[in-house]
C-alpha cells in the first residue's frame, strides 16, 4: 500500500494513511472578500474540507488575512506568474501556496516562494499540467505524443521541480499531475507514487460540465484510490462550487473511503413501478442537498423502492426505507415495517425522521 508523507495544512493534516480530504476552489472575485467568504462558509457547510482560491493580483493578495480570520478551513492561495503575489499571500497568513512552477519563471524566483514558505511552515503545492508542460514551448509535437510520453514527461518536469525544492532542504510538498483526460491523470499519479511519497492531490483539469467533469474525476479518482493513490481531491466542474463538493464526497462514499450525510438508494424503476418514483427521489435528493437535513459526518442510508418485487428487501437493508405501492407505501425503520404512508407524504416523512435527534445513524466517521 502506498502511504505518503503526513502533511499538516492549517488545522488538519493530510496524507500518512489519513482519509481522503474534499478540496474545492472559489469562484467569486478573491478581492471580494465578503462575497469570498460567504461562498467559503457555504462551502464548510457542504463538507468542503480545503479551500483554494485565485490569486490573480495585489488586491486579491491583499484579502487574504480578512478571508483567513472569517473562515474555519484551510485557506489555499493558488499562484500563477509571479512569485511577489506568492510571498504576499505568504505575509498575509495562507495555509498552503500552490504554485506551477513551470510559469513562475527562473529558479531564483521560485527560491523566494520557498523561502518565505520556509519561514512561516506551510507547505507548497507543486502543480503540473498536462497543457502547461515546459516541454510545449519547445515542441509542437505535442499532439503525436500518446498518452504514456504525456505521463512520464509530466512526471519528468514535476521530478525536476521537486529537486529544486529538495536542493533547498524544503520537503513540506503536496504534488498534483492533472491532464484533462482520465487515462493520462492515471498514468502520471501512478508513475509518480513510485518515485516520492509526497501527499498526492488528485484532480481532472478543465474537466467540463456536471455530467462530464463528474464522470471523467469518478473514472480517475475511482482508478488511483482504489490502489492508494491520492490523499485530496478535488472536482472541477464548470459549474457551482457546492456541486464540486457534493461531487467529491459522493466519489468518496461509492468507494467506500469516507462516510457522511444520506445515501439514497432508489431502483432504476421498470414496467412494474406503481409511482412517479423518478420525480420523488429526484426531489428528495435536492431537499437533502440543505445542510439542515445534511448531518457532518453521521452516515444514514434511505432507500426508495418503486414497488412490492425488490422494495422491502432493500427497504430493509436501510436506515429508513419505503417499498412503493399503488399510491402508498410501506415505511422501514432498521428493517422493521413501521406504517404505511401515502405517496404524498413520503418526502416529508423522510426528512421528519432524518431531522430527529436520535436518527437511525449507523456510524461515525473514522477521521
Ligand atoms: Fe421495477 Fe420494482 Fe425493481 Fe423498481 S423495485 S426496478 S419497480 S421491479
Amino acid at each position: 500500500m502506498y502511504k505518503t508523507k503526513k502533511v499538516k495544512i492549517g488545522n488538519i493534516s493530510i496524507g500518512g494513511g489519513l482519509p481522503v480530504r474534499v478540496q474545492s476552489m472559489t469562484k467569486t472575485e478573491t478581492a471580494d472578500w465578503k462575497a469570498t467568504v460567504n461562498q467559503i462558509k457555504k462551502l464548510e457547510d457542504a463538507g468542503c474540507e480545503i479551500i483554494r482560491l485565485a490569486v490573480p493580483d495585489m488586491e486579491s493578495a491583499s484579502a487574504l488575512s480578512k478571508i483567513k480570520k472569517n473562515i474555519k478551513i484551510p485557506l489555499v492561495a493558488d499562484i500563477h506568474f509571479d512569485w511577489r503575489l506568492a510571498v504576499e499571500a505568504i505575509k498575509q497568513g495562507v495555509d498552503k501556496i500552490r504554485i506551477n512552477p513551470g510559469n513562475i519563471g527562473s529558479r531564483e524566483n521560485i527560491e523566494k516562494i520557498i523561502s518565505a514558505a520556509k519561514k512561516r511552515k506551510i507547505p507548497i503545492r507543486i502543480g503540473v499540467n498536462a497543457g502547461s508542460l515546459k516541454i510545449l514551448k519547445k515542441s509542437g509535437n505535442w499532439i503525436k505524443m500518446s498518452q504514456q510520453e504525456r505521463a512520464k514527461q509530466m512526471v519528468t518536469e514535476l521530478m525536476e521541480n521537486i529537486q529544486t525544492f529538495e536542493d533547498m532542504n524544503f520537503t513540506n510538498i503536496v504534488v498534483s499531475l492533472k491532464a484533462n483526460d482520465v487515462s493520462t491523470t492515471v498514468l502520471a499519479n501512478k508513475l509518480f507514487s513510485k518515485k516520492r511519497n509526497y501527499p498526492i492531490h488528485l484532480g481532472i483539469t478543465e474537466a467540463g460540465t456536471e455530467f462530464s467533469g463528474i464522470t471523467k474525476s469518478a473514472a480517475a479518482f475511482g482508478i488511483l484510490l482504489n490502489q492508494g493513490i491520492g490523499d485530496t481531491i478535488r472536482v472541477s466542474l464548470t459549474a457551482e462550487p457546492l456541486e464540486e463538493v457534493r461531487a467529491g464526497w459522493g466519489i468518496l462514499k461509492a468507494l467506500d473511503l469516507r462516510k457522511r450525510g444520506v445515501e439514497i438508494v432508489s431502483c432504476p424503476t421498470c414496467g412494474r413501478c406503481e409511482t412517479d418514483l423518478i420525480k420523488i427521489v429526484n426531489r428528495l435528493e435536492r431537499r437533502l442537498s440543505t445542510v439542515n437535513y445534511q448531518p457532518s459526518t453521521v452516515p444514514i442510508k434511505v432507500a426508495i423502492m418503486g414497488c412490492v418485487v425488490n422494495g422491502p428487501g432493500e427497504a430493509k437493508d436501510a436506515d429508513i426505507g419505503i417499498a412503493g405501492g399503488k399510491g402508498f407505501g410501506l415505511l422501514f425503520r432498521k428493517g422493521n415495517p413501521v406504517k404505511k404512508i401515502p405517496q404524498e407524504k413520503w418526502i416529508d416523512e423522510i426528512l421528519r425522521l432524518l431531522k430527529k435527534p436520535n436518527n437511525p445513524s449507523a456510524a461515525a466517521d473514522g477521521d
